[in-house]
C-alpha cells in the first residue's frame, strides 16, 4: 500500500517533452503520447499518479515554460502575460515507459450542446501534431489507502478512468476490489487488468445530455453493501465525488478511509 502521496517541494521540476502521437483510443477518449529525454527520470509510482500539463495555447506562437522554482509557482505563472502563459490542466499518467522516456495521457473528448468538442485540453489533444512541445509537473498520488484496508472501492466517471486503470494495475494481486466505472458509451469500455476477481460494474450513459457521474452515483447508491473497513477512491464530476463520499460515510465508512476529488465541475448545474 502507498504511504506518502505527494512529491516534496524540493522534488519539483518540470519534465519537458514533445508530442509523438495523438490517436482515438475509444469514441470519447483521445490518447496523446509524449516523449522526452527528461521523462526517463520521471518518478512514476503507478496508481493514480497525476501531473500538471502545460502546453501552448492556440493564440501563442511558441511554448514558454512556466517558472516553477518556488513552492508558490502558480503566482509567477498567473502573472505571465496572456500572450505567453501556457495552458495548465490536471491529468493522470495513463501509462509510462521509462526506457523510451514515453508517457501516455488519456483525454476525455467531451462535447457541447450541439456536439462540438469543448474544453481547451480536449480540443488541443484532438488537433495536436507530433513535435509539439509541452511540459509536465509531477504531483504524486492521491490514492492513499490505509495499510489495513480489507477491500478497495473505486468509483469514477470517464475523467477518472485513467486513474482507475492505473490503480487496478498497481494493487496487490490478492486485494478484493469493486469498481463502479461510468463511461459515455458501451464502446468506451476497455480491458482493465487488475487483481483476480475484481468486480467491475460498467455504467454506460443512455442519455447523452445527462451530467457525467449521475449514473455512477445512482449505481453506487442502489447497491447497499459498503465495507466499513475498506477504502474508497471516488473521482469525477464534483457532485459524484461529494455525494458518493456522503453516501459511503452515511453507510458506515469512516471519512479517513475515503479519498474523493472533484476532477471537474459541470457548468450545467
Ligand atoms: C488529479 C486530476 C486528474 C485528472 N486526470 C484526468 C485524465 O486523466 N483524463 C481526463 O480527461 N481528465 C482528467 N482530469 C479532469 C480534467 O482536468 C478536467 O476535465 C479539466 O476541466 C479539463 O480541462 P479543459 O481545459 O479541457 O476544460 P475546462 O476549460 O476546464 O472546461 C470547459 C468546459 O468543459 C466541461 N468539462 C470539463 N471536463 C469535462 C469532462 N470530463 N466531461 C464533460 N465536460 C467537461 C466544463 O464543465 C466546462 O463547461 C483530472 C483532474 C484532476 C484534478
Amino acid at each position: 500500500m502507498t504511504t506518502s502521496t505527494r512529491p516534496s517541494a524540493l522534488d519539483q521540476r518540470l519534465f519537458r517533452a514533445s508530442v509523438v502521437s495523438s490517436t482515438r483510443l475509444t469514441p470519447n477518449m483521445q490518447r496523446v503520447t509524449v516523449r522526452g529525454e527528461e521523462l526517463r527520470a520521471f518518478p512514476w509510482r503507478g496508481y493514480d499518479h497525476w501531473f500538471r500539463l502545460f502546453f501552448r495555447c492556440a493564440h501563442q506562437d511558441s511554448f514558454r515554460e512556466p517558472d516553477i522554482a518556488a513552492d508558490t509557482w502558480w503566482k509567477p505563472y498567473l502573472a505571465m502575460p496572456d500572450e505567453v502563459r501556457p495552458y495548465c490542466a490536471n491529468y493522470t499518467v495513463a501509462d509510462f515507459r521509462a526506457d523510451a522516456g514515453e508517457l501516455d495521457i488519456d483525454v476525455v473528448v467531451h462535447r457541447g450542446a450541439d456536439g462540438e468538442t469543448e474544453g481547451t485540453v480536449a480540443i488541443w489533444a484532438c488537433a495536436v501534431e507530433p513535435g509539439e512541445e509541452m511540459a509536465l509537473l509531477d504531483q504524486g498520488l492521491m490514492y492513499d489507502a490505509p495499510a489495513d484496508a480489507s477491500s478497495v472501492l473505486l468509483v469514477a466517471d470517464e475523467s477518472g478512468l485513467p486513474a482507475v486503470a492505473g490503480i487496478l494495475r498497481s494493487l496487490p494481486a490478492d486485494m478484493s476490489v469493486r469498481v463502479v466505472q461510468e463511461v459515455p458509451a458501451e464502446a468506451d469500455r476497455r480491458d482493465l487488468p487488475g487483481p483476480a476477481g475484481t468486480r467491475i460494474d460498467w455504467v454506460c450513459r443512455t442519455d447523452p445530455h445527462e451530467i457525467p457521474g449521475t449514473a455512477a452515483l445512482a449505481a453506487l447508491c442502489a447497491d447497499g453493501t459498503v465495507d466499513a473497513t475498506g477504502y474508497a477512491f471516488v473521482v469525477g464530476e464534483q457532485k459524484l465525488a461529494t455525494e458518493a463520499r456522503r453516501h459511503l460515510h452515511r453507510s458506515g465508512m469512516p471519512k479517513d478511509r475515503i479519498t474523493f476529488s472533484g476532477f471537474w465541475k459541470s457548468a450545467r448545474r
